[in-house]
């Protein structure tokens, strides 16, 4: 029988990009997702007169939501014309540098924070007028009037794990609304592929009730917690040297490209690193161990040891996986 096949891609959406995706009817014996095309002139992504881009597969995986033989693809948006990786297409460099310093065998966990919204744009939890009590409850919490959206929790981590993605766990955030899901360890582009398709499998679930998922950084002003995507990497000597050096080093180079990385890490960082909230202020580098108001926090358990993994804390929930672990590669590896 014939079956679906959900293309997903990343748009042009300016400051933040948004996902898409479109539904191709495969023929039974169809075993390989074709090339695809789409119109480029109503995603930010080309004039009218010239609208065509390419969608190449990258990433292949069984469709949780229809089920069945149905199946999620996951594309790079090529240029129509000469096949090469269209402006907005960050995955083709991250390719680059995964390959190119694959020696190192760099793995990463993202931690991907987000806010459930109403469609009127106030968070989920939030009184209509007004405000919740303070943050304190919150946090990994149970119960009525402490936690809320659980059902989308618990439906899109069985959706992760029905899809085959890398998802680790799951907690309630610091702020009402606010939840977090990990997806890892992996290298570059596998980390980063299952996390596009794990916010697209969010965004689709959320839909059926209505909820908003928000990646901003700072969805609420003033004495709430932003929403971050922590990275967590390693190196092969990060994980297999006992004398710390390797992570001091991997600090070290990366405090030396503070802005190239901050600048880079998602759209309004400074509205959220502010020193505050358990975070470090966005323009001054710092790591530590345990250090939750570090830029990079190194856990406890890795310092008793000698080895292990450091954690990037500054990176926004809407920030680009692709873009994030090229860098934390290419600076880590190349510095
Ligand atoms: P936190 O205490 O910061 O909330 P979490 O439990 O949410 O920590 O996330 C820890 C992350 O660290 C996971 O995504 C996991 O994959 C990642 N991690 C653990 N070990 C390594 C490692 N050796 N290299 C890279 N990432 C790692
Ligand atoms: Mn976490
Ligand atoms: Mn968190
Ligand atoms: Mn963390």
């Amino acid at each position: 029988m014939a079956y679906q096949a959900e293309y997903i891609w990343i748009d042009g959406t300016e400051p933040t990009p948004l996902l898409r995706s479109k539904t191709k009817i495969l023929a039974d014996d169809v075993t390989t997702p074709p090339i695809w095309g789409f119109d480029g002139s109503s995603t930010n992504q080309a004039p009218g007169d010239k609208s065509d881009c390419a969608l190449h597969p990258v990433f292949t995986c069984p469709d949780p939501i229809r089920g069945g033989k149905n199946i999620l693809v996951l594309c790079e948006v090529m240029l129509a014309q000469t096949g090469a990786p269209h402006p907005t297409n960050t995955r083709a460099a991250c390719a680059d540098a995964a390959k190119k310093f694959a020696p190192d065998e760099m793995i990463f966990g993202i931690e991907q924070e987000y806010t459930m919204l109403r469609p009127d744009g106030s968070p989920l939890g939030f009184p209509t007028n007004g405000f919740p009590a303070p943050q304190g409850p919150y946090y990994c919490g149970v119960g009525a009037g402490r936690v809320v959206g659980r059902d989308i929790i618990e439906e899109h981590t069985q959706a992760c794990l029905d899809a085959g993605l890398l998802i680790e766990g799951t907690n309630a955030e610091v702020m009402p609304g606010q939840w977090e899901f990990q997806i890892g360890a992996a290298d570059a582009l596998t980390v980063s592929d299952h996390l596009t398709v794990a916010r697209w499998l969010l965004h689709r679930i959320a839909e059926d009730y209505d909820v908003v998922i928000s990646l901003a950084a700072k969805p609420q002003k003033g004495d709430w917690n932003g929403a971050g995507a922590h990275t967590n990497f390693s190196t092969k000597a990060m994980r297999n040297d006992t004398d710390m050096k390797a992570i001091t080093a991997a600090c070290e180079a990366i405090g030396k490209k503070v802005m190239l990385h901050v600048e880079n890490y998602g759209h309004d960082i400074q509205s959220r690193l502010t020193g505050h909230h358990e975070t470090a202020p966005w323009n001054k580098f710092s790591y530590g161990v345990s250090n939750r108001g570090a830029s990079i926090r190194i856990p406890w358990t890795v310092e008793k040891t000698g080895r292990g993994y450091a954690e990037d804390r500054r990176p926004n929930a809407n920030m680009d996986p692709y873009v994030v672990t090229r860098l934390l590669v290419e600076t880590v590896c190349g510095g």
